[in-house]
């Protein structure tokens, strides 16, 4: 019974054609929280700052 996958949404067992939802309602249901929100996507990229400080360290070429 381990390899039994259920449905995310109700428990009951997943429709081939629906995977991994039991049903088109379900599959339906998981859609809705998306454009609703319910998910959150985690956006902790904050616009880092490039560092553009012109170091000239290696100038070594000078004979
Ligand atoms: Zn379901």
């Amino acid at each position: 019974m381990e390899n039994e996958k259920k449905c995310p949404i109700c428990g009951k067992n997943q429709d081939e054609k629906y995977k991994p939802f039991c049903s088109k309602k379900c599959a339906d249901v998981d859609l809705g929280r998306w454009l609703k929100g319910t998910y959150v996507i985690h956006t902790d990229e904050r616009p880092k700052e490039a560092d553009f400080s012109e170091t000239e360290t290696c100038s070594d070429a000078k004979n």
